[in-house]
């Protein structure tokens, strides 16, 4: 017998259908002698339509309160998938966040898990019933509030879970059959990997492959757990995340794959003084109000007098911000003029395979200039190369540096559902 912790993304639990179809999966899993506990996110684009609803009601909502309605939408799926598993003659318990011992820091909208005091959990398990868990929610130990862990958080608490139960899987249920070589809504001939690492897993989600959340991929490295990828609309193996152990004879491809990202904006200040110290006001008041910053580039001043741009991204929600506190600093930082432009894209490159490889960014530049891309920005890790494109033109970057890398397969990639909301 195992103990196993599976978790159903929101498109896996679009309507009443497909909650029947996850009820009779949990039910099969039950039945060949398991143990489970189930992490459950909203039905379909829940959490999306519930931001839309408070945007219209208030253009800047508290986060307490944003974090209370969020939270109803993995409450509904919860209660939903427990009443289905009832009604085919199974005991099923649900649990929110709270109840189930999440408690995260006080972090309305980020939170980070601090610990798992899964009690209610075990004893449930023990007393024979399937447990449901809403996912991406937790409580705050210090403020006694009910916190949300960010966009795509119900991996984290299936991972945390997990952990913190001693789970022998954790398996992650979604609308394509594993991890693919990049998105398949967007390169149909991307293929299925079986076996990635951890490390290339949290280069791939930290570039925007939200196919599993940045967060879960660094816990699960952390507390050395697998976690297997799969469709819940299909039966087949999915993408296994391990940590890469001395020894372990996984014959790593040059490259994992390409992912993309559209959720930043590219800040230019033109021409700043290029001189000590301009740089270091630019950034401090860009952190001072909250800002994480993703690429720089700035170039020392080839002219005679002596200026120079800076560009750099930051997250479109944020940018807003940083324009203003910039700004504001016109006169004391000296620079001509300040430009926003949201219609930027990031493309990333990664695979381990390039610590031993040159080459690969060559490969990757000629490849945009055949297809005539611009690049705008260049940004590279040890196993990372990142470039800025134009928004209309990413999909089409993914898809010519996916080629140019032979990572076409020769079939296409099933996507089972969702709106790639
Ligand atoms: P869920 O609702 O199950 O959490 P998500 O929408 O958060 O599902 O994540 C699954 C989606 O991630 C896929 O439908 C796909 O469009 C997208 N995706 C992006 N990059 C990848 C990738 N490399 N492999 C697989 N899916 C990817
Ligand atoms: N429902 C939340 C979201 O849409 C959490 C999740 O799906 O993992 O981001
Ligand atoms: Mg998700």
């Amino acid at each position: 017998m195992s103990l196993v912790v599976q978790k159903y993304g929101g498109s896996s639990l679009a309507d009443a259908e497909s909650i029947k179809r996850v009820a009779r999966r949990i039910v099969d899993t039950k039945k060949a002698g398991n143990d489970v506990v189930v992490v459950v996110s909203a039905m379909g684009d829940t959490t999306d339509e519930l931001l839309d609803l408070a945007a219209e009601v208030s253009p800047a909502p508290p986060s307490r309160e944003m974090d209370m309605l969020l939270t109803a939408g993995e409450r509904m799926s919860m209660a939903l998938v427990s009443m289905a598993i009832s009604n085919l003659g199974h005991s099923a318990r649900s649990y929110t966040g709270s109840q189930a011992g999440v408690i995260t820091d006080a972090q309305h909208g980020k939170a980070r898990i601090i610990d798992v005091t899964p009690g209610r959990i075990t004893e449930a398990i023990g007393e024979g019933h399937i447990v449901i868990v809403a996912g991406f929610q937790g409580v705050s130990q210090a403020t006694n509030e009910i916190t949300t862990l960010g966009r795509g958080g119900s991996d984290t608490t299936a991972v945390a879970l997990a952990a913190g139960i001693k789970a022998d899987v954790c398996e992650i249920y979604t609308d394509v059959d594993g991890i693919f070589t990049a998105d398949p809504r967007i390169v149909p001939t991307a293929h299925k990997i079986d076996r990635i690492t951890n490390e290339e897993m949290q280069e791939l989600a930290a570039s925007g492959a939200k196919v599993l959340m940045l967060r879960c991929v660094e816990y699960a490295r952390r507390f050395d757990l697998p976690i297997h990828v799969r469709s819940s609309f299909s039966h087949h193996e999915g993408t296994w995340v391990v940590n890469q152990k001395e020894g372990d004879s996984v014959e790593d491809p040059i490259i994992a794959g390409v992912a993309h990202d559209r959720s930043e904006g590219k800040i230019t200040i033109v021409g700043i003084p290029d001189s000590p110290g301009r740089a270091a006001a630019v950034f401090k008041a860009i952190a001072g109000v909250g800002i994480n910053v993703d690429m720089i580039v700035q170039n020392v001043s080839a002219g005679t007098e002596k200026k120079t741009d800076i560009s750099f991204t930051v997250p479109k929600e944020d940018a807003g911000r940083g324009v203003e506190v910039l700004k504001a600093m016109q006169d004391e930082l000296g620079f001509e003029q300040l430009q926003y432009d949201d219609q930027v894209g990031k493309l990333s490159l990664v695979g381990s395979g390039m610590r031993s490889n040159p080459g690969v960014s060559a490969t990757l530049f000629q490849s945009l200039a055949d297809a005539g891309i611009n690049i705008e920005m260049i940004s590279t890790s040890e196993i990372r190369v990142s470039v800025v494109t134009s928004d209309d033109e990413l999909d089409e970057a993914v898809r010519v540096v996916h080629s140019a890398f032979g990572l076409d397969a020769d079939g296409e990639a099933v996507v089972y559902g969702g709106t790639g909301r």
